[in-house]
């Protein structure tokens, strides 16, 4: 059996480890395939893509976008196959990030409100030029004895419902998806799990929107998927032709209990990367054919 993993974060985004050094760790679990998939961001896929090479492991180009979606769920989209040079992608990704330039003060404004001494700089420091993420403010609270965990962090300051949350603008789900398009890529639902539905039929109903607005795909395995919500996931792709991936959501050490290649206590087969490779290879010619008129 070969194993992937579709789904994972370096320091281009909120990840600890650096686009190769994923891709080195990839080789160690013996993976055969990566897609690295950081928020907002493309910025790791050249030099992970360089790496992969080396290695002899085949890579793919994500990009997880965070969606309109209301609270207490939220829905994140990714786009696989897309094009780091395509103008339509850098515009998305000056977009996305747009938003988290406009949010990030006012979390570090409200944080020193509530007596929490931190500031923008020691954050884009410990991005180290990357794109900032919560995970990184959450790790310098900790290592300033403001809280004893990452999830402390979230829970007591930074997280949906606590004090310092804000969120930031984002697209519509149906933004994100013409926009992955539009930059070359194809669209999955990333951890259906963390809509938060309140039923199967809710869940189904927002699938088939999607679907209508071109989605390609639902990420069956994830690290939140138990054995039941990966069939009852697996089910719905199956029910509405949709692609199946998987990955773990790696984030290095700012989520210790992750390991890359492994989600949930599962492995990913490489079947999934084929298959999701071979539908991006279609709708790349859909795509193609229809421009060529
Ligand atoms: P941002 O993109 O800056 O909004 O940060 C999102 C990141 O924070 C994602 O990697 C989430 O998994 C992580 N995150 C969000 N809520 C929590 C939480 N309650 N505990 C730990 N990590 C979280
Ligand atoms: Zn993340
Ligand atoms: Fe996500
Ligand atoms: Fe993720």
């Amino acid at each position: 059996m070969s194993f992937v993993d579709l789904h994972c974060h370096s320091t281009a985004s909120d990840g600890t480890l650096a686009p190769r050094d994923v891709v080195r760790l990839a080789k160690q679990n013996n993976l055969t395939a990566l897609a690295l998939t950081d928020h907002d961001t493309v910025a790791g896929c050249e030099e992970a893509g360089d790496e992969a090479k080396k290695l002899g492991i085949d890579f793919l180009c994500g990009i997880e976008i965070s969606a309109e979606f209301p609270h207490p769920g939220t829905m994140h989209i990714l786009g696989y196959g897309v094009d780091p040079n395509n103008p339509a992608l850098k515009n998305l990704t000056e977009t996305l990030l747009a938003g988290r330039d406009n949010r990030n003060p006012r979390i570090v404004a409200k944080l020193n409100e509530t007596g929490v001494a931190v500031t923008m700089e020691e954050w884009e420091n410990e991005a180290k030029g990357n794109v900032l993420g919560r995970p990184q403010l959450a790790a310098i609270l900790m290592r300033k004895g403001y809280v004893s965990s990452i999830k402390q962090a979230f829970d007591k300051y930074i997280g949906q419902g606590a004090p310092a949350y804000f969120d930031k603008e984002r697209l519509t789900p149906r933004q994100a998806l013409e926009r992955i398009g539009a930059a070359g890529g194809i669209a999955v639902l990333a951890h259906p799990i963390q809509l938060r539905t309140e039923n199967d039929a809710q869940l189904e109903t927002i699938v088939k929107n999607l679907v209508d607005d071109g989605l390609a795909g639902l990420e069956i395995i994830h690290s939140d998927h138990d054995a039941a919500w990966v069939e009852k996931v697996s089910r719905l792709a199956d029910k509405h032709g949709l692609v199946k991936t998987g990955g773990s959501d790696f984030h290095g050490s700012n989520k210790k209990d992750i390991n890359l290649g492994i989600a949930n206590g599962r492995r990913i087969p490489r079947e999934l990367f084929d298959r999701l490779i071979e539908r991006h290879r279609q709708s790349r010619q859909k795509t193609s054919g229809t421009t060529m008129g």
